[in-house]
């Protein structure tokens, strides 16, 4: 995957929460994590609204504020200006293809008349403060509907190379964002409200919630070249055979049978499903990358989820 050297980025769609210092009020870094009723309460609140995207042991705890991060965009703002600085540097490669992402939607929403509503990510450092609660990082990567903010740990990445064993690299990080992205295109288009309860199963509501974010993630995927963002020109240059197949890889190791399975070490269970299989997932996001069109992802008609 490779960023047009002259393009600009647009730090202003990231918050970076990452620096150190105290901080009160607003969104604030929070420490390690314990799990409590008003835990089980918030990770009801997510499952709920399909946010939270990996089944970990969730962590959430609002006595467990210790460190604070306010927002503080000044490194990235002076490190990342253009698509070269993408091309050189991790964090920078991230702000464009959040501009990317969120370049694709506005366009496909001007395209049908509606106005498309550009939200930060959240880049914070292992626990946050958000108007869905508290998290740690071992939620994974989230979307909260309450502010209609991503949230993520960029540890998360290692994580996925390193617990999952995904081959990892910048499209695939592209891939885990564009489904966060997604799930917030469901709540503009009013999807995710639909979605009552959070019960689980092989063809819950949760599970067609995030099988068509990650058709979303696809369909995003397959206009990433040619979507301009604000400075007129499509920011990314380049995406390989090997960068699909690299986040097709990484779709098969979020899929719940694998993570029961493989990483649980227990049987599958369909019962417990809230995200898709391993093959669904691929499936889906597949769908998207082949048609580049959001129409092609509507996991509620259908009763062929894969
Ligand atoms: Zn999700």
């Amino acid at each position: 995957m490779r960023f047009n050297e002259d393009a600009e980025l647009d730090v202003s769609q990231v918050e970076d929460l990452r620096g150190s210092g105290g901080g009160v009020g607003g969104r604030v870094a929070i420490g390690g994590g314990g799990l409590g009723i008003v835990g089980l309460v918030l990770y009801f609140l997510f499952s709920q609204f399909g946010g939270v995207d990996l089944p970990a042991a969730p962590s959430f705890g609002l006595d467990q504020v210790e460190r604070g991060g306010r927002v503080d965009n000044a490194r990235l703002a002076e490190e990342c200006r253009t698509g070269a600085d993408a091309n050189a540097k991790q964090d920078c490669a991230l702000v464009a293809v959040i501009n990317s992402i969120q370049g694709y939607w506005k366009q496909q929403f001007a395209g049908s008349g509606r106005t498309y509503q550009a939200v930060p990510t959240n880049f914070f450092r292992g626990g946050v403060n958000t108007r869905c609660g508290s998290a740690t990082s071992d939620v994974g990567p989230f979307y909260c509907p309450a502010d209609s903010e991503v949230y993520i740990d960029l540890g998360f990445f290692t994580e996925l190379r390193q617990k999952f064993g995904a081959q990892g690299g910048t499209f695939t990080q592209a891939y885990v964002l564009a489904h966060e992205y997604g799930h917030h295109v469901q709540n503009l288009l009013g999807t995710s409200r639909q979605v009552r309860g959070n019960a689980t199963g092989p063809t819950s509501g949760s599970v067609r919630l995030e099988l068509q974010a990650d058709c979303y993630a696809g369909a995003w995927a397959n206009h990433a070249t040619t979507t301009p963002t604000s400075s007129g020109k499509p920011l990314i240059t380049q995406v390989t055979q090997q960068d699909i197949n690299g986040a097709l890889d990484a779709a098969g190791r979020i899929g719940d049978d694998f993570i029961q399975s493989q990483l649980g070490g227990r049987r599958v269970d369909p019962s417990q499903f809230s995200h898709g299989s391993s093959q669904q997932r691929q499936k889906w996001f597949t769908t998207g990358l082949r048609t580049g069109d959001p129409g092609s992802c509507d996991t509620f008609r259908t009763n062929d989820l894969g």
